[in-house]
């Protein structure tokens, strides 16, 4: 279910592009200014529930040795495993990154595919890594839910929703498209820097003013 929230869009962005003005940009904002889909793809499979220091780090160490499908495709998978350690699921992570890289050199000619259902039929790629490829890696407006984006969207009330899936689909509707794209990173430097999952520091977040905070208990 969608709700209309008290909080115009262009405000929120606003205050969301001050606090990201004020830090370091996250691992894929950085990795998306190479304007490389690969390894825009491989970085997303290797930031799955790993910090994002760990994330730049493997990311780094895996394009200094490969970078393109056909060189991370010929890497065994130990090698790819090594070299993204200490990534969360690192050994999971090293076959999917190596099946993802045969099938981009065998079925698509190497390069990425500019398409959602293609990219959801590749290994270990789900809808918010798809479309964070979609929106940074070939500027097709798609929102990327993951995390951040769906806990601070609930606790706003831009959206009342259960799943990242709901989310994405009623964000759409509460979102102009022109933030589709840029929101992912926006909240997710938010949501690293003040909405924190436990305990939030709305004491000192610029939002406070107008958010309604569904669902916080706790805060400081
Ligand atoms: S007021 Fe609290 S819950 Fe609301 S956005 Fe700010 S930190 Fe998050």
């Amino acid at each position: 279910m969608t709700i209309r929230s008290a909080i115009n869009p262009a405000w929120l962005v606003r205050h969301l592009e001050r606090v990201r003005e004020s830090v370091r940009p996250t691992t894929l904002a950085e990795v998306e200014k190479k304007r490389d889909p690969f390894r825009l793809l491989v970085a997303c499979v290797i930031s799955l529930r790993t910090k994002d220091a760990v994330t730049a780090e493997a990311s780094a160490r895996l394009f200094a040795v490969a970078r393109t499908p056909e060189g991370v495709a010929a890497l065994p998978e130990g090698r790819i495993a090594k070299l993204i350690f200490p990534a969360g699921f690192y050994n999971t992570k090293a076959r999917q990154i190596r099946a993802i890289a045969r099938r981009l050199t065998e079925e698509h000619g190497t390069a990425v595919p500019a398409d959602r259902e293609a990219l959801l039929a590749l290994p270990g790629v789900g809808r918010k890594t798809a479309n964070l490829v979609l929106g940074l890696g070939f500027a097709i407006p798609a929102i990327c839910v993951d995390t951040h984006v769906h806990r601070i969207s609930n606790r706003l009330g831009l959206v009342a929703t259960r799943t990242p899936e709901q989310t994405e689909h009623a964000l759409e509707k509460v979102l102009p498209r022109r933030y589709w794209i840029d929101i992912n990173d926006l909240l997710v430097t938010f949501g690293q820097q003040i909405c924190h999952p436990t305990s939030p520091k709305c004491s000192s977040c610029p939002l406070a003013g107008r958010c309604p905070r569904i669902g916080v208990t706790r805060s400081r």
